[in-house]
């Protein structure tokens, strides 16, 4: 019991980047069951059919109109109820089986919007989000571009999002694997922008073509004069870069008025509408209930 308990806290230690020590604890064991019993109705969730995808639409702040739409991992399961993506999808990466769920993602993502472009809606970029473990697949080009015929969605109407950090992970490969997407058309967005660490070596030399600024430095907008300045900083580098800007996390009418100020080319949040399933989008794309 004694080796198992070392060896439990051992695990800890090296998820915490390895240079650290972990005393046991009963609350360390609970976590390690809590995570176990996740694993396992996880690993039996794409045959039961637990996952939806949810729809968060992303609005032009020029036009006030949809012309984007993120694509949000939902799961239910029986046992546990709705867990949020940020606890299943790091035990999903762990037990290896974020690339069959992402490729299941993708493959709805594409369909779906397809689907609302012939039931005659305007086209608008779906984004999904990437795992680090996708971006590292050497063959997930391939994958991309089979989803996109197979759906016959075309290329400009994908956006993939990853953060920094996934980035960062292998920033070489990442290198190699955004230029093969560029080249399929897709669109390549930076996720939850300022939280995580970049180079700018690196940032100046991707191939991407957008920005989202993460929805913390938007929350204490307009008041906190340190986050007006953090996200004038974040526009001033897109700008710069020739990306565009979407601002995560819009909560207010405030924080809107505000943003529309700044010149960033779009807003997501909950001020327009939370992520939502497919009927209630396809309401949305008939009739928005902010204008
Ligand atoms: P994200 O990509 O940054 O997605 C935005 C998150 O912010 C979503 O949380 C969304 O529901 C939430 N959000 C949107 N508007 C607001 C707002 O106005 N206020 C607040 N407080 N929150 C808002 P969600 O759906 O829980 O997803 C969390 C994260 O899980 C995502 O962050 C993304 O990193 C990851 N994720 C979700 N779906 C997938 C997926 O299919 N694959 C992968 N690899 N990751 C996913
Ligand atoms: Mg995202
Ligand atoms: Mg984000």
């Amino acid at each position: 019991e004694l080796i198992r308990h070392a060896d439990t806290a051992m695990c800890f230690a090296k998820e915490r980047g390895r240079n650290s020590l972990i005393f046991f604890s009963k609350e360390l064991q609970e976590q390690v069951n809590a995570k176990k019993k996740i694993a396992e109705q996880l690993r039996g969730a794409m045959e039961k059919e637990e996952f939806i995808l949810h729809y968060q639409p992303i609005i032009s702040t020029r036009g006030n109109e949809i012309i984007g739409v993120e694509a949000l991992l939902r799961w239910h399961n029986d046992l546990l109820g709705d867990l949020a993506p940020d606890v299943f999808i790091p035990i999903a990466e762990e037990i290896g089986l974020i690339t069959k769920i992402g490729d299941w993602v993708l493959t709805q993502a594409c369909k779906q919007n397809k689907a609302w472009q012939q039931q005659g809606y305007p086209g608008i970029v779906m984004s999904i989000n990437l795992s680090f473990m996708e971006l590292g697949l050497t063959n997930y080009a391939a994958t991309v571009s089979s989803s996109l015929s197979d759906s016959q969605l075309d290329p400009q109407y994908l956006e993939l999002e990853f953060t920094e950090n996934t980035l960062m992970k292998d920033a070489k490969q990442s290198m190699v694997q955004l230029r093969q997407l560029n080249a399929l058309g897709v669109s390549l967005a930076l996720d939850d922008f300022g939280t995580g660490y970049s180079s700018m070596k690196y940032l100046s030399k991707l191939k991407l073509n957008k920005l989202k600024i993460d929805g913390s430095f938007i929350k204490n907008l307009p008041s906190s004069a340190i986050d007006i300045m953090t996200t004038r900083a974040i526009i001033a580098l897109a700008k710069q870069l020739k990306l565009q800007i979407t601002a995560e996390g819009v909560e207010t009418a405030a924080q809107c008025e505000f943003i529309e100020t700044c010149h960033i080319d779009a807003m997501q949040g909950y001020h327009f509408s939370r992520p939502i399933n497919a009927e209630k989008f396809t309401r949305l794309l008939q009739a928005p209930t902010w204008q």
